[in-house]
């Protein structure tokens, strides 16, 4: 094996024709040392069988969706995992039961497939986030940093935008920034938040946690942690204008799991932002 062999990551994708699945072909293919190995999709999926770097719009690779995924942990190094939630708890055991490192990134899992995750984890290295943007998990570290710092003078405020079709609010970045927030000023979040003003809603609770949403166009996703002060003002915020973000911090994870013993590490963990 050449040295450059050696020093390559083997990287395996489920839910390959996923919006996230396709850019993660994208990028694992024009990454310089990951190389895709296979890829897997639902078993009733009409993409089984079709060329996984034709259904990424990258022209052939020669490697064909799988309906089974154990053949894809068994060629890899690291499995990217952005599916379903009962998806990902099945993979989850693939991955303890055959070495392979995962990079967890589907949203929704209920408590038990949270556990699948966990029990995975103690035969394999996982990475598991619910973003993985590097920037908003900087943000998130700063949050915390800047909420830690600042006193109770500071009221804090999470604003975040997001396209007019999104069904949920506050989003659940801006409630890991308001939870950040709560950790570093060392207060129960949920006693703190408070999630919608409207009419005569009195004055600003001391030590509130507020959130405001706005919905509209295509924004990708936007979130502002603001501590205002009587006379001053600090902002953290983090503009995405594309989901391709998600899927660059997934590649990071990959690398960065290389020769990691079994655990289950964070965003935080691979961007050493624990301090
Ligand atoms: P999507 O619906 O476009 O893709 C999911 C794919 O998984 C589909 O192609 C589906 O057929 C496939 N799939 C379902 N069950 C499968 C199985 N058993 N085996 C193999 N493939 C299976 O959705 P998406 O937008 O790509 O998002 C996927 C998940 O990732 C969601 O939970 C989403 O919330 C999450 N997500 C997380 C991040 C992050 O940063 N952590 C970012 C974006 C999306």
């Amino acid at each position: 094996m050449t040295a450059g062999a050696m020093n390559e990551i083997r990287v395996g994708i489920a839910g390959c024709a996923g919006r996230m699945g396709r850019m993660l072909l994208r990028q694992t293919v024009g990454h310089g040392r990951c190389v895709v190995v296979g890829g897997s999709e639902r078993e009733d999926s009409d993409t089984i069988g079709r060329d996984l770097g034709e259904l990424a719009g990258i022209g052939s690779l020669g490697l064909a969706v799988g309906r089974d995924p154990g053949p894809v942990f068994e060629a890899a190094d690291v499995v990217l995992d952005f599916t379903s939630p009962a998806a990902t708890a099945c993979h989850a055991g693939l991955a303890a039961a055959t070495g392979a490192a995962l990079v967890a990134g589907t949203t929704g899992l209920d408590g038990e497939q949270e556990k699948a995750i966990g029990d995975a984890s103690a035969k394999t290295a996982i990475v598991r986030a619910a973003n993985m943007s590097v920037g908003v998990n900087l943000l998130l570290a700063l949050t915390r940093r800047v909420a830690a710092t600042l006193g109770p003078d500071f009221d804090i405020e999470v604003l975040e935008m997001h396209h007019r079709h999104k069904v949920d609010a506050p989003s659940g970045t801006a409630l890991a920034l308001g939870r950040a927030a709560a950790s570093g000023r060392g207060v129960d979040h949920d006693d703190m938040a408070d999630r919608g003003r409207d009419g005569i809603s009195g004055e600003r609770r001391r030590g509130a946690i507020g959130y405001a949403a706005l919905r509209g166009g295509n924004v990708a996703g936007e979130h502002a942690v603001i501590f205002a002060a009587d006379d001053e003002r600090v902002e953290l915020v983090h503009k995405a204008t594309d989901r391709e973000i998600f899927a660059r911090g997934a590649l990071a994870a990959a690398v960065w799991l290389r020769g990691k013993p079994p655990g289950l590490y964070s965003m935080a963990d691979v961007l050493d932002l624990r301090a």
